[in-house]
């Protein structure tokens, strides 16, 4: 039912090469993509994020400057802060308790 696509573009991590999916030729006819004209739509990251760095573990979410702060899950500035599973969310309503035991 899928292919590779030759490139991907991930928000926060960039093109990366074969690293997504498209629905194969055979399913063309259910293909959204193909189907209706989808303008080419290019959302930047705030300039303040650091979901990049947090997605490919360089950081931990807490250590993002504005983690806690102008970045909460009432208000968040990055795509990591948005759901409840992305890893700034998770870090903030939990992450808490694993820092503790850290200082301790
Ligand atoms: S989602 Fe918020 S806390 Fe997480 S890296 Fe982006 S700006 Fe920083």
């Amino acid at each position: 039912m899928f292919e590779l696509r030759p490139h991907f573009e991930w928000r926060g991590l960039g093109f990366i090469s074969q690293s997504g999916l498209k629905l194969s030729s055979a399913y063309a006819a259910f293909d959204a993509e193909l189907r209706y004209t989808v303008p080419g739509i290019r959302v930047a990251d705030p300039k303040a994020c650091q979901c990049g760095e947090v997605l490919k573990g360089v950081i931990k979410p807490w250590e993002c400057k504005v983690f806690g702060t102008a970045c909460i899950p009432e208000r968040p500035i990055g795509t990591c802060m948005v759901s409840s599973e992305g890893a700034c969310a998770a870090y903030y309503n939990y992450g808490r308790f694993a820092r503790e035991r850290q200082v301790v």
